[in-house]
């Protein structure tokens, strides 16, 4: 008989940072990236993820987001999401999340505490002013234009291709590790496959600041040897079980 899966303790001295990737949504019926053989919805990713496809080609990159907006309204938060809200929910402002979905999901589920590396679907922002991002949930037919420069196109607020992700959030878990380091601190990734920088880098970071490490994927991903704790499975599943409050 295969040993039961190891479960996570959590108790009220614990301080846990989560790294959620693109999987954690597969059972919400968003597909990951690679699942789609590095194409989006049949593009090829520089086309429509990226400052030089938009330039080239903003209606394209424009009528694919509206696409992707529309299919992750069309989607729920799965258990996994709601397993994450309810540790939130015991741990308090000892709980930090940071995701690299943009689809939304982890927040429609109820997670507060938590930062959005990648960016969200449902934001726009202008690519010329310093308007800040907006809540934008339209779907474009055409290229908008931002109405407080006047001239600027908006784009979607999402972290593209060569494009970097936004210090404040980066310093954001930084003060968090540094925090957590005097005391009992876990650091999960849920779902990623460890490929995508600086998130792949988290597990590295987190054992410097002395901290347990764990992941819950659904096959081993590259770095699966830098966890001292491997869960695998499917996170909708996984997740809501394996861990206990102490
Ligand atoms: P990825 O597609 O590279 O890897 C996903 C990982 O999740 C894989 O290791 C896979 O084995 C695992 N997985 C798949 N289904 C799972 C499940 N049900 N339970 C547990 N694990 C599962 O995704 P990534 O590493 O997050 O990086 C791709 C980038 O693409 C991300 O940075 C993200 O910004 C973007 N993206 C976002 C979404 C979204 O918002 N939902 C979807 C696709 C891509």
């Amino acid at each position: 008989m295969a040993p039961p899966p190891a479960r996570l303790r959590l108790d009220g001295e614990t301080w846990l940072l989560v790294l959620t990737g693109a999987g954690v949504s597969a059972e919400s019926g968003i597909p990951t990236f690679r699942a789609a053989g590095g194409l989006w919805e049949s593009h090829p990713v520089e086309q429509v993820a990226s400052p030089e496809g938009f330039a080239a080609d903003p209606a394209l990159v424009w009528r694919f987001y509206s696409e992707r907006r529309r299919k992750a309204r069309a989607c729920e938060p799965n258990p996994g999401h709601r397993a994450l809200v309810a540790i939130e929910e015991r741990l308090g402002d000892r709980f930090l999340l940071a995701t690299q979905n943009v689809d939304g999901l982890h927040g429609r589920a109820g997670s507060r505490r938590m930062v959005e590396l990648h960016g969200n679907l449902f934001l726009s922002r202008c690519a010329r002013c310093d308007r800040a991002p907006f809540p934008d949930e339209q779907e474009h037919d055409s290229v908008p234009r931002c109405e407080v420069c006047g001239t600027g196109l908006l784009r979607p607020h999402i972290v593209w291709f060569g494009e970097w992700l936004d210090p404040a959030h980066l310093q954001r878990i930084e003060a968090f590790m540094e925090e957590a380091r005097s005391e009992r601190f876990v650091f999960l990734a849920v779902a990623t496959s460890g490929l995508v920088y600086p998130a792949a880098g988290l597990v590295s970071a987190a054992r410097r600041a002395g901290g347990e490490t764990w992941l819950v994927n659904a096959e081993p991903p590259e770095n699966r040897l830098l966890f001292e704790h491997v869960v695998e499975g499917q996170s909708g599943r996984i997740l809501p079980e394996f861990w206990t409050w102490a």
